[in-house]
C-alpha cells in the first residue's frame, strides 16, 4: 500500500525536480539513445568472460583501476595520473561535481544542452546558471564570456559534440572559456570520437582543462557502464577522494582493458557511422518540412515542421522509436535520431514522411519528456 505522504520526505531541494525521463519502448527499430548499434566483437566477448572466468571475485577489485588507466593512457597519449575511471561518463560528472560543485557554487550550462548537466549538478547542491547558444547552436564566445564573469562558476560545462544537437565547438571557444573562467572547463565528448576535432590534446598537468568520454557508444559497450576524464593529475587526485571506494567493478575494468585491443575495429565502424550520418542526415533534410542540423555525433537533431510530437508519436506507431526533443529549451519540434545500421536507418527513413503525413491534423499529445539520454 502507498501512503499519501511517503513517511520520510526527501530533501527539500529535490521536491521541484524530475527524474529522468527516456522511455524504453519495445520496437523494432530503436533509435533513441545514441548507443551503437552493434554488438562487441564476439572475441572481445569471449577474452573478457575468460578474464573474469580466472579473476579473484571474492576480493575486492583494484581501488585505483591501475591496469585499466594504463592501457587507456597509452592508448589516447596520456600518462595514467590524468585518467579517472567511473561507471559510464554520467558518475565521472557526478563526481566533479561533489568534488568542485556543492553549497554556494556555482556550474555554467548552454542550453540546449546533455540535461544530465544541470540535472546532477541540482543534485549536488551546485547552483545551475544557464547560458543560451547562438542560433546556430555553437557557444558564442562573447556571451558566454560576459556570463562567466558575472556568474565566476568554478565548473563550466561544454558539451562537443553537443547532445542534442550535434554541433561542434571550435578549440577558440575551449580556449575563450579557459580564459573567462578560473574554473574548471569540462567537454564533455561523450561522441567525440565521430567529430573532426576534439579537445584531449588540449589536457595538461598545468591547466584547468577536462574531458570525459564514454564507452558506452563507440566501444558498444553502454550495458557495462565505463567512462573517463583526462584531467590533470591533481584534479583525478580529489575525485578519487570522492568517490566510492571500490566502484569500479572487476568486470567493468577488465572490458575496458581489453576492448582497447580492438581499436582499429573500432576506428572502421566510426567511419561506417559517420557515413551513415552524412547519407541519412542528406535524405532526412530532403523531405518537404523538415530540416536536418550539421551534426559530428553518431545522431542528427531534426525539425519536423507539421509538429515534432505528433511525428514521434506516428513513428513509434510504425515500429521506430527516436526521441523527441520538443519540450528542451529552444528545441520545439524537434526530434533527435540516432544512426544505426544501415537497415535501421532505412526503416526510418521509410517511415517518417508517412508518420507526417499521418500526424498532419493530428492532436499534438502535451510533451513529456524533460530529460536528456
Ligand atoms: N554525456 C553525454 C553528452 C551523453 O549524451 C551521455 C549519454 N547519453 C552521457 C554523457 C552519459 O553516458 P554514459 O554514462 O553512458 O557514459
Amino acid at each position: 500500500m502507498t501512503p499519501d505522504r511517503p513517511p520520510v520526505e526527501p530533501r527539500g531541494d529535490l521536491a521541484l525536480m524530475e527524474g529522468y525521463h527516456s522511455p524504453q519502448l519495445e520496437v523494432s527499430v530503436r533509435l533513441n539513445t545514441n548507443e551503437s548499434p552493434f554488438a562487441p566483437p564476439a572475441q572481445f566477448v569471449e577474452r573478457w568472460l575468460a578474464e573474469l572466468r580466472a579473476a579473484p571475485l571474492n576480493r575486492y577489485p583494484d581501488r585505483d583501476a591501475r591496469e585499466l588507466r594504463e592501457a587507456l593512457g597509452k592508448h589516447l597519449g596520456h600518462p595514467p595520473e590524468r585518467v579517472f575511471c567511473a561507471n559510464g561518463s554520467n558518475e565521472v560528472l557526478q563526481t566533479l561535481l561533489l568534488a568542485y560543485g556543492g553549497a554556494g557554487r556555482k556550474a555554467v550550462t548552454f542550453e540546449p544542452t546533455y540535461a544530465l548537466h544541470s540535472h546532477i549538478a541540482r543534485i549536488t547542491g551546485t547552483a545551475v546558471v544557464v547560458g543560451t547558444r547562438a542560433a546556430d547552436f555553437t557557444i558564442d564566445p562573447d556571451a558566454a564570456c560576459a556570463l562567466i564573469a558575472e556568474a565566476r562558476p568554478t565548473i563550466v560545462f561544454a558539451c562537443s559534440p553537443n547532445n542534442p544537437t550535434g554541433t561542434v565547438e571550435h578549440p577558440d571557444t575551449i580556449d575563450a572559456l579557459l580564459d573567462a573562467t578560473g574554473g574548471l572547463v569540462v567537454v564533455d565528448e561523450a561522441y567525440g570520437e565521430f567529430a573532426p576535432r576534439s579537445a584531449l590534446d588540449l589536457v595538461r598537468d598545468d591547466g584547468r582543462l577536462v574531458v570525459a568520454r564514454t564507452y558506452s557508444k563507440v566501444w558498444s559497450m553502454a550495458a557495462l557502464r565505463l567512462g573517463f576524464a583526462v584531467a590533470p593529475p591533481w584534479v583525478v587526485a580529489e575525485l578519487e577522494k570522492v568517490v566510492l571506494p571500490y566502484h569500479l567493478a572487476v568486470p567493468t575494468q577488465v572490458a575496458g582493458r581489453v576492448a582497447l585491443e580492438w581499436g582499429d575495429e573500432m576506428t572502421d565502424r566510426v567511419t561506417r557511422l559517420v557515413a551513415e550520418r552524412e547519407r541519412v542526415s542528406a535524405a532526412l533534410d530532403a523531405l518537404e518540412g523538415v530540416t536536418a542540423f550539421p551534426s559530428g555525433a553518431n545522431f542528427v537533431l531534426l525539425h519536423v515542421r507539421s509538429g515534432g510530437r505528433a511525428a514521434w508519436d506516428a513513428l513509434v506507431q510504425r515500429g521506430v522509436l527516436v526521441r523527441d526533443c520538443s519540450s528542451w529549451p529552444g528545441l520545439a519540434d524537434c526530434l533527435r535520431v540516432t544512426i544505426g545500421t544501415p537497415e535501421e536507418n532505412d526503416a526510418l527513413l521509410d517511415a517518417l514522411p508517412a508518420s507526417i503525413a499521418a500526424s498532419i491534423g493530428a492532436p499534438s499529445a502535451a510533451p513529456s519528456e524533460k530529460e536528456g539520454a
